[in-house]
């Protein structure tokens, strides 16, 4: 891969896991420096960030926010600003799933979800979109999901998260559409990520199913490729987004789902 992104310095919260490690590893293969975020054990972090530097030959670093406390969000972005010189690739990433049926969904969950997948996004942009608008560049990503443009039983909070993403992300685009900084949210099928794993066993309470029901006659069900979608293809996907060949995509609610939402 060409490394067009050279000199480029990127956020990814939430990639020490699944798809934003994937988008992390893109953004860091095709030349951009970047900050990692998220949560897990520290020696693994620390060999994810050596690999990546050593592979790909730019800087990585880490930082341990938790995107639940606004006041650590503000430490993020300034400790990656000073990092690295300069933010111009934030991608919106972390996010976490709850599944219950709304009559005992509990509201702290309802507040942890809203928090992490919606909040966290606006305190993120709103602290980066003013200089990358005086900088001429930049590219905001978040990922949002199909569930920012459906639902589905028992996903109230993460439904509300994702749609609210969306609006955010159509919101910041126009905002920032004249200054060479665009904004998009990608909306992914299921990928097979810790957060999917984790959400089998309640969905199988729920539906009275097996685990290996869930998987074949819930999820990939609703998948038309038959297939879950992989962090490999959301990490070029993104990548493309950075590109300026992209530079017209903004606003966008674009779908990485097998057809999903076709249907
Ligand atoms: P994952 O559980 O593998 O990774 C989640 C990441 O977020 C981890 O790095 C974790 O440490 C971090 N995180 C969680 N809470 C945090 C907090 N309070 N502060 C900072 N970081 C925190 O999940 P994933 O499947 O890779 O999901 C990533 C994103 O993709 C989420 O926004 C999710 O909603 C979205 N998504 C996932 C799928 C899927 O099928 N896996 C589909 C559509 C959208």
């Amino acid at each position: 891969m060409t490394k067009f992104l050279n000199g480029r310095n990127a956020l990814v919260t939430g990639s020490t896991s699944g798809i934003g490690a994937g988008i992390a590893r893109a953004l860091a293969e095709a030349g951009a420096n970047v900050m990692l975020n998220g949560f897990g054990g520290a020696d693994d972090i620390e060999s994810l960030r050596n690999r990546m530097e050593t592979q790909f030959e730019v800087r990585v670093g880490h930082h341990p926010a938790d995107l639940t406390r606004p006041n650590e969000i503000v430490d993020l972005i300034t400790h990656t600003e000073n990092a690295f010189g300069s933010l111009d690739i934030l991608v919106n990433n972390a996010g976490i799933q709850f599944v219950s049926p709304l009559e005992s969904f509990p509201p702290e969950m309802w507040d942890k979800i809203i928090a992490i997948n919606l909040t966290a996004a606006f305190h993120a942009i709103r602290l980066v979109i003013g200089g990358m608008k005086q900088n001429g560049w930049g590219r905001i990503i978040s990922t949002a999901s199909t569930h920012g443009l459906v639902s589905s039983p028992f996903k109230s909070a993460y439904a509300a998260a994702k749609h609210g993403l969306v609006g955010l992300t159509k919101t910041a685009a126009l905002e920032a559409a004249e200054y060479g900084v665009t904004v998009n949210a990608v909306c992914p099928g299921y990928v097979l990520t810790p957060l999917v794993e984790g959400q089998i066993p309640d969905l199988a309470r729920s539906r009275g199913m097996t685990e290996d029901q869930v998987k074949r006659d819930v999820m990939l069900q609703s998948q038309p490729t038959r297939r879950f979608v992989t962090v490999e293809e959301i990490g070029a996907f993104a990548c493309f987004l950075c590109s300026e060949g992209a530079r017209s995509i903004t606003g966008g609610v674009l779908t990485i789902d097998g057809g999903c939402t076709s249907q």
